[in-house]
Parts: structure tokens; C-alpha cells; sequence
């Protein structure tokens, strides 16, 4: 295929757009823009591939599709079937999973449609068998209150949110929440690790219907052998949200004990993080829960999104490659190379380094909250953002930490070099950042100074950086 195709598909797709409403045609030209002249530190973003991108802008996008292949509501989605299928087929083979189901809009509602598989499975109640045998007519008052009391009643025990676990796994913010009676497992004061003994006393303390592992700040691998033990322990279902570090997963850096695919009951993940593909959900299960996840469209996902099926299966195409694995263990060669720069600059890192994509940097140490670090590097030309660190002085809205992640600047192919380059900006800034007062004296975690000429000179260097590195090199809308 000649570079040019990609230029001609981009531009020819703005062009129609813009005789419509320019003013959208524009806005998708100046996204681009931006995202070219940003060093995006986003530990869950990334750039899907052009030919991942093209696969949503078409005419599956005007399908209904409800169901399964081969078992849908509608007629006429065979080729809905052939996206479908060829994705779930992709992604059991990348992750060696018993089954797969990509209808997922995103990795809440990946979450959704698991949790939803484990009660239907797992909630020893009549009416609820009664409600999954098609009786559903035949329920009494008594039946669907006894149903919704059980179900509703359930235990979850999941990462704690300021120890880097996700909203859904059962917080009070989230639905999950509000569903689940949840406990949470946080991470050793003094490592910042995960202690599997905790977990294990945990669990046999709290008997959760659910294990979840998983993370969206925690910078260390995760043992889901042990944790697979602790729940089975307990006769617990163990789950794993694997929405951060799929890609990692898919790119074989993480393996045996550290590859929930083979220990977890069910997985979840995202497809657009470090797996690198379109916005979306996923769901890998054992055998027996096929069925119920199978469920998840309509029992709590609307509509699928064949379009977006397609892009998953093109981008699941391209994880099977022998170079994403190259690329997976280039994220990880990078986060740990920007940790070891800020390290030897004298940063404090949470768990003091990280062994996957994510670095956590803990900027009380600079005198800085979260938020006016965010703000500053912002300042600087680096987009990063703010996340709490464990046992959080500042809450979940002002925070102590600044997440910084790989995945979308190893795409761009930036290597060790400039991540010890980037540790040198983002380690001036929060040096030269000073935290500002409120109006009675007292210290704003808000308000912050910094010298705009240094902000300018900064966010000149990060593009320095950027600039043999170009985003989509191949696309030029001019
Ligand atoms: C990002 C994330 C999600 C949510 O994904 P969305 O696609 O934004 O719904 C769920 N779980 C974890 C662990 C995540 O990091």
C-alpha cells in the first residue's frame, strides 16, 4: 500500500465532511494538529493506526446488530457476523482465551456485562433460574423482589481507588457500588505493593462473590496466580480488568503468573489503551460463563457497534503481529527508562519505579499537589494527569501524584534517550513550579506560579523531542 493512500483517505473523508459542516471538518483537522504537537504522557491513551481508524467511518455504522453471530434479532448482518466473529476470533487466539465477546462499547460496559455474567452464574436464588429459563411470566411479585434483594446483595473485594484500582470495581461513585457490598485491598504503606497476604485475610474475612484484580495506577506487575488461589480460597469468582495493560498482555510482556488470562474465570479490558485499538470494550471468559456474557447486548450494553467491531478486528490483527510484541516491550523499556530519570533527579516514585507502562510520580515531594503539577507541565506543553497515591493527604480531587504513561509516545517510536529527556522536563517544571496562596494567606492546592518564559522554553524542548518523531507520518491534510 503507498504512503499516499493513507493522505488520500484522510483528506477525501474531510473533504465530503466539510461540505456538510466545515465546522466539524475543522475540528477534526485541528485534533490532529494537536495531538502531533503534544508529548502525551496519558497512561491510557494512544494512537490507533490509520487503517484501525478507517474501519469506523462507514456504512456498518448503520446497522443493527443485536445478538450473536449466527444469532441475531435483525436480518441481514452477515457481514456484521464476519467483523464479529473475525474480532472474537483474533482476540482468542492474541490472549489464548476459550471465548471472547467484543461487543462491548468501552471498559465500563465490559465491567457491566461481566459483573452481570458472574451473579447470573453465581446467585444461588429460584427465581433468578426461573428469570434465565425464558419463565420469565411466570415470576411472582414475591420472586422478582426476592431477585432483586439477592441480587443486589452480593460482595465484591477489589483494589482500593486510592492504591491505583478502578471506580467499577465496586465503588460508591459507580454503579458497581451501589450493586455490590464492596471492600477494598490496598497496598503495603511502606512498598507500595500489593501484599497477597492481606488480600488472602481479606477475602476469607469478607467471603466476596467476586475477586477483582486489576488497576488503572498501580505501577507494578500483578501476581494472578496467587490472587486466582486467594480466591478460590473463599470459592470466589475471580476477575481481572486487564483494561490498562492488555497490550502488555497481548505483547507477551507479561506471562506466566502475571498473565490473567489463564488464571482469571473472566477478563475485562478496554481495546483502546495499550492494546492500541478503537475505543472500546472486551470480554475473555472460561467456557462456563460464555453463555452470560454472550447476554451482555441488551441485558445492559445498548445496541453493538459493528464499525467499531471491524476496527477491533483490525487492530486485533495487527497485536498478532511479531512487532507488537516489539512494541509492548518498548513501552515497558521507556516507563522504565523515564523512571530512572526522575529517580536519579530525585524524584519519589510510588512503589520507587514501575515494571510495566505507568510511572507514578509522587509530587508532594516538589510541594506541589497533583493538580497544580497537572496544571503546570500542562503549561509546558506536557499532557499528563493527576491521580491519587496511596493514603492521599489531598483527596481524589486535588491528589499528591502526576500518572505519567508510555504507550502512546513508544507508538510514535520515541525510545530510552528522550524518556530520560522527558524526566529532564517534567523534573525542571515541577522543580521551578511554587505552590500559590488563597486570598486569606493560606496554602491554595490550586493556585501555583510559574515562569511563563520557562513554560515556553519547556513546551520548545518537548517539541524538539517530538519532532523526528512525526504522528501519522504518512497523513498530510495540507
Ligand atoms: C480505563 C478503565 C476502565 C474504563 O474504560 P472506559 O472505556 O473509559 O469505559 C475500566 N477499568 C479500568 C481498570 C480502566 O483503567
Amino acid at each position: 500500500m503507498s504512503r499516499n493512500a493513507e493522505s488520500t483517505a484522510f483528506r477525501s473523508a474531510l473533504e465530503v465532511i466539510r461540505a456538510v459542516e466545515p465546522r466539524v471538518a475543522d475540528a477534526i483537522g485541528a485534533e490532529l494538529t494537536d495531538q502531533r504537537e503534544s508529548l502525551k504522557l496519558i497512561a491510557s491513551e494512544n494512537y490507533a493506526s490509520p487503517a484501525t481508524l478507517l474501519a469506523m467511518g462507514n456504512w456498518f455504522s448503520d446497522k443493527y446488530a443485536e445478538g450473536t453471530v449466527g444469532r441475531r434479532f435483525y436480518a441481514g448482518c452477515q457481514n456484521v457476523d464476519t467483523v464479529e466473529a473475525l474480532a472474537a476470533e483474533h482476540a482468542r487466539e492474541l490472549f489464548g482465551a476459550a471465548h471472547a465477546y467484543v461487543q462491548p462499547h468501552s471498559g465500563i460496559d465490559a465491567n457491566l456485562v461481566a459483573f452481570w455474567a458472574v451473579l447470573a452464574d453465581r446467585v444461588e436464588s429460584p427465581a433468578l433460574k426461573k428469570a434465565q429459563v425464558r419463565q420469565v411470566n411466570d415470576l411472582t411479585e414475591a420472586d422478582w423482589f426476592a431477585l432483586r434483594r439477592e441480587l443486589g446483595n452480593q460482595r465484591m473485594l477489589g483494589m482500593s481507588l486510592d492504591a491505583g484500582g478502578h471506580l467499577t470495581h465496586g465503588f460508591r461513585p459507580n454503579i458497581s457500588g451501589k450493586m455490590f457490598d464492596q471492600r477494598s485491598y490496598g497496598t503495603d504503606p511502606a512498598t507500595g505493593l500489593i501484599d497477597y497476604d492481606r488480600v488472602a485475610e481479606a477475602a476469607r474475612e469478607f467471603k466476596p462473590l467476586i475477586l477483582v484484580g486489576g488497576y488503572s495506577a498501580y505501577p507494578r506487575k500483578v501476581n494472578f496466580r496467587i490472587l486466582r488461589e486467594i480466591a478460590d480460597s473463599v470459592g470466589a469468582t475471580f476477575m481481572v480488568d486487564m483494561a490498562h495493560f492488555a497490550g502488555l498482555v497481548a505483547g507477551k510482556v507479561f506471562t506466566g503468573d502475571f498473565d490473567p488470562v489463564p488464571h482469571a474465570h473472566i477478563v475485562t479490558t478496554t481495546t483502546h489503551k495499550s492494546l492500541r485499538g478503537p475505543r472500546g470494550g472486551m470480554v475473555l471468559c472460561q467456557p462456563e460463563l460464555a453463555d452470560q456474557v454472550d447476554r451482555g447486548c441488551p441485558m445492559v450494553l445498548g445496541g453493538p457497534l459493528p464499525h467499531v467491531m471491524a476496527a477491533k478486528a483490525v487492530a486485533l490483527a495487527e497485536a498478532r503481529r511479531p512487532d507488537f510484541a516489539d512494541y509492548a516491550q518498548r513501552i515497558v523499556d521507556n516507563a522504565q527508562a523515564l523512571a530512572d530519570g526522575l529517580l536519579r533527579r530525585g524524584a519519589t516514585l510510588v512503589t520507587g519505579g514501575t515494571d510495566n507502562h505507568l510511572v507514578l510520580i509522587d509530587v508532594s515531594g516538589y510541594g506541589l499537589t497533583g493538580r497544580q503539577a497537572e496544571q503546570a507541565l500542562l503549561d509546558s506543553g506536557i499532557v499528563t494527569n493527576r491521580n491519587s497515591v496511596p493514603q492521599d493527604p489531598n483527596g481524589a480531587w486535588y491528589t499528591s501524584g502526576i500518572r505519567i504513561g508510555t504507550p502512546a509516545l513508544t507508538t510514535r517510536g520515541l525510545g530510552t534517550a528522550e524518556m530520560d529527556q522527558t524526566a529532564e522536563l517534567i523534573h525542571t517544571v515541577l522543580t521551578q513550579t511554587t505552590a500559590g496562596a488563597n486570598a486569606d494567606g493560606t496554602p491554595s492546592k490550586a493556585k501555583y506560579t510559574l515562569d511563563a518564559d520557562l513554560a515556553d522554553k519547556i513546551s520548545r524542548q518537548a517539541a524538539d523531542l517530538l519532532a523526528p518523531h512525526p504522528l501519522y507520518p504518512a497523513v498530510d491534510l495540507t
